[in-house]
């Protein structure tokens, strides 16, 4: 009974979006290991060279409660689950250099709007030593009706320590994604209607061959998207590419 209550009130303190979280993954660098840390949907921490990169965090700060705080923090668009102002106020963050877009920086809270760095699509930043590339995102076919428009949005790309991280962003399965090289490791978003379905997914990996692909992002309108069919379709055309099934709606 003891025992029970201490576990109780020792679970109440890690909280529960703290123990529920996916355990992270490393990989090996030039410069050491690298934590690849999914948090949740969209929202990802990576932890290299003593150095804390968080991607788009947002959802609620209480799910990055235990994390290192930001160092670095890449947005790739405006919606709510990319740029969320409170869980940015609520994050440790408080010297943290933010690289988004022009149409990211507009909304930003004032105090992140003094450490913003804007990209445009297809331009690159070096920031603590971490080379960061802006990749299009955007819905096909494009049209000015589109959710995500061709220009507002970036996806990124990351070279650090000798290895490629890929973020697609919001985005269906562009040419510019399928013309990615040299990709270590790629989170890919797969949800309708505002990205692309998981077979469209998978053929844009399936052409880019990252070594390592998460499907992210892949809650939609009519719940969560098929990741095991993603992961079929990929390994049955391609058994070499790495597919990470985590749980990313530890909440539901
Ligand atoms: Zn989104």
């Amino acid at each position: 009974m003891k025992l029970i209550t201490t576990l109780a009130i020792l679970s109440i303190a890690a909280g529960p979006a703290l123990a529920q979280r996916p355990t992270a993954d490393q990989l090996a660098t030039k410069k050491g290991p690298l934590s690849i840390q999914p948090v949740q949907h969209g929202s990802v921490v990576l932890t290299w060279d003593n150095k804390t990169l968080y991607v788009d965090p947002a959802g609620g700060a209480e799910a990055f409660t235990g994390l290192p705080a930001a160092d670095l923090i890449l947005i790739t668009d405006i919606h709510g689950d990319h740029l969320d102002p409170k869980t940015l106020e609520g994050i440790q963050a408080t010297k943290a250099i933010v690289v988004a877009p022009q149409a990211v920086a507009d909304k930003l809270p004032a105090a992140f709007k003094e450490r913003v760095v804007v990209l445009r699509n297809g331009e690159r930043t070096d920031q603590l030593s971490i080379s960061i590339t802006a990749i299009p995102m955007y819905n096909l076919p494009e049209d000015s009706a589109s959710r995500h428009t061709k220009g507002r949005g970036n996806g990124y790309v990351l070279a650090m320590g000798g290895k490629k991280i890929y973020f697609s962003g919001d985005t269906e399965d562009i040419p510019e994604m399928r013309s990615l090289q040299n990709i270590d490791v790629a989170f890919v978003c797969m949800n309708l209607p505002y990205t692309m379905d998981v077979n469209q997914a998978a053929q844009a990996v399936l052409a880019f061959k990252p070594k390592v692909v998460y499907p992210y992002h892949y809650r939609g309108q009519d719940g969560l998207s098929d990741t095991g069919a993603f992961k079929k379709t990929v390994n049955t055309a391609n058994g070499k590419i790495d597919v990470r099934l985590r749980n990313w709606y530890p909440g539901t």
